[in-house]
């Protein structure tokens, strides 16, 4: 019931019991195999290609069979903020922080999915980069306005269209330099939408962190 409680437990992956300090239910023999995106010239060269953005930090590619995959399940559904904030320290950890005076902006979950899950696991993964980094997380920066359009069958164009009016940056008296963490890249337009809206109040974009490739 303690352990429960202090989010310890067995690996999900081959059972070993975990220590405190263990990354997202993963003990470290399972970890050996995610397929890991370390810091170098093709990790940025990947970031720059989706989104046309310096990545701070990436985590891993996704992959069913290597276990990411059901990490990033366990991460968004499981309905704990703990893993999200252990893979944003885990992460953190390999990566050199952005210059001192940036903020950390999540991007932020539809109102919806936060009510159910009781948190935003980007906010959480946030958390995580920013204790090790020394930053400041800052999700007031950028808010998401409420939309009630399906994007199923759209066309490309209007999916954009209807992401672009989903994010909305917020002035503050200094305009701010900013990091926008995200849970999962996939083709770049939500890094591309809300690096718009937080230039669109004067801050500057200077790259992205991402925990998971798709
Ligand atoms: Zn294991």
């Amino acid at each position: 019931m303690l352990r429960a409680w202090l989010g310890l437990g067995r690996c999900w992956e081959c059972g070993t019991m975990l220590l405190a300090n263990e990354v997202a239910g993963t003990c470290p023999g399972c970890r050996l195999a995610w397929p890991v995106l370390p810091p170098g010239a093709g990790s940025q060269a990947l970031g720059q290609m989706r989104a046309g953005a310096l990545p701070w930090a990436l985590g891993f590619r996704l992959c069913a069979e290597r276990g990411t995959s059901q990490v990033l399940h366990r991460m968004k559904y499981g309905g704990l903020i703990d893993p999200a904030q252990r893979l944003g320290r885990w992460m953190s950890a390999a990566w050199p922080s952005p210059p001192p005076d940036t903020v950390l902006v999540p991007v932020p979950s539809h109102w919806r999915r936060r009510l159910r899950r009781g948190f935003n696991p980007s906010e959480s993964l946030a958390c995580g980069l920013a204790c090790n980094w020394g930053l400041a997380v800052e999700p007031s920066l950028l808010v998401r306005a409420a939309h009630r359009r399906s994007l199923t069958g759209s066309s490309r164009v209007e999916r954009m269209r209807v992401l672009e009016a989903c994010y909305v940056g917020m002035p503050t008296p200094n305009a701010r330099r900013v990091v926008v963490v995200d849970d999962v890249l996939t083709t770049g337009a939500t890094y591309r939408t809300c690096a718009q809206a937080l230039e669109a109040e004067g801050h500057t974009c200077i790259g992205g962190v991402w925990l998971a490739m798709a």
